[in-house]
């Protein structure tokens, strides 16, 4: 680990995220774009076309398949997609997850909608992400000795490198189930968790029923929805506040600030915005990554919606800040209007709300929609399920009605429990036959 280069990033970013003056920090990130569209434009082959471009923004936008189909020369390291493709393949099935070409990690985005992403970071770039992700969740200094829990669907070599004899993380493989795993999370005693809300709510259970004592000082959702309910039940139970990590393979986008809102890391995350519903500020970020160099991430469109708060926030940042993560941008349903015939959408928030308002006695529940004529509506409950389903049909009917929608059939089945390894997904837009 080049813990020098990790030890000067953590303090740059404690530095510009805590003490700057805001006109400072902007202009720091306003010279570091341009630094940045000068570098990409005379190292990435791909990019190499643009040099007459002024600015970043100006650059074609990319999304996951582009990055793939061009990934040869998108990449400033020379490395060819198949090589790293076999090589990612075999660490997953190994389950070893440090496989390495010289000194670049290659790792498999765990992408849900089938088309799997490919994400390589050099040394530096290890460091940097190491030093950043650092300062801005522990809330203790580096130099005190501090454990961390990371339940994860594939392991990283970026973690493991972060191992020191005051920082130490333990990985526990999600792929095992967690009641095996329950003894060495208790012996191991994490100061800090973090983990798929899916899995911490399976954690706080355990809690709850006595089967394991832990005592986190933090705690952290990462990779899936945190929807209210969830994180109203998880506050209980752990009695303290539940952060956020916006971490994905393209990137670490966001985290929670003290106050427990949620900011983009606007001093290298470049965030254009394609609103989806402007009123509700609701929109898919389009994400630059000023740091990465060995696998350039430019104007890339996610497939996440996003939700603003124009507010600022009480611990001062001015960094975008968050309402909410609410899901995939696959997953909005779409309906026909009653009148036009026209599609409308409706965003994942309105579907949960749906559900989650018809009954308190819900443990579990999924919403998929095979087409504008058809839904489906999993439940988990120990109560009466006639009950909690025409209280559920009676809210979407409501829903339908406000929005003048054509009504589908809503079709209400036992809810199957997911493998753990798979990301959970409560709203999901599915095609029969996948
Ligand atoms: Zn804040």
């Amino acid at each position: 680990m080049r813990i020098f280069q990790l030890l000067y990033h953590y303090l740059r970013t404690l530095l510009e995220t805590n003490l700057l003056p805001k006109n400072i920090a902007q202009y720091i990130v306003k010279r570091r774009k341009e630094k940045y569209l000068k570098w990409l434009v005379h190292n990435s082959p791909y990019y190499s076309k643009y040099k007459e471009i002024k600015r970043l923004e100006d650059l074609p936008m990319g999304n996951k398949s582009m990055l793939m189909d061009n990934f040869d020369k998108i990449n400033t390291k020379g490395l060819k997609k198949e090589n790293c493709f076999d090589l990612a393949l075999k660490s997953e099935n190994d389950r070893n997850f440090s496989s390495m070409i010289g000194d670049i990690s290659v790792g498999l985005s765990s992408g849900t909608s089938g088309n799997r992403g490919l994400f390589c970071a050099n040394s530096s770039e290890r460091a940097l992400w190491a030093g950043i992700i650092l300062a801005k969740v522990l809330p203790r200094s580096i130099l005190s000795k501090q454990k961390i829990a990371l339940f994860l669907r594939a392991n990283n070599n970026l973690y493991d490198r972060l191992n020191s004899n005051k920082i130490i993380f333990c990985f526990f493989d999600m792929i095992i189930p967690l009641k095996e795993q329950i003894n060495s999370l208790e012996s191991y005693n994490p100061d800090y968790l973090v983990a798929p809300a899916s899995v911490l709510c399976q954690i706080a259970k355990c809690i709850e029923s006595k089967s394991l004592k832990i005592t986190p000082t933090k705690i952290f959702s990462a990779a899936e929805v945190l929807d209210k309910a969830d994180e109203a039940y998880l506050e209980r139970v752990f009695n303290q506040k539940i952060h956020q990590l916006y971490q994905c393979t393209e990137g670490f986008l966001a985290s929670t600030c003290s106050h427990g809102n949620l900011h983009i890391n606007e001093e290298y995350i470049i965030v254009e915005k394609e609103y989806l519903d402007k009123k509700n500020g609701r929109f898919i970020p389009i994400i630059t990554d000023l740091f990465r160099k060995t696998q350039p991430i430019v104007r890339y469109r996610l497939n996440d919606i996003l939700v603003e708060n124009t507010d600022s926030c009480p611990c001062g940042s001015h960094h975008l800040r968050l309402n909410a993560i609410e899901g995939r941008e696959d997953d909005i349903f779409f309906f026909k209007h009653i009148e036009s015939n026209e599609e409308v959408a409706v965003y994942p928030d309105f579907l949960r709300r749906a559900v989650i308002s018809a009954n308190d006695e819900i443990d579990e529940y999924r919403v998929i929609q095979y087409s504008a004529k058809e839904i489906e509506v999993q439940i988990l409950s120990n109560s009466n399920i006639s009950e909690i389903t025409n209280s559920i049909r009676s809210n979407f009917d409501a829903l339908f009605e406000k929005l003048n929608i054509q009504k589908p059939t809503i079709e209400f089945k036992q809810y199957k429990a997911l493998d753990i390894t798979q990301k959970r997904k409560r709203i999901e837009r599915v095609h029969k036959g996948n």
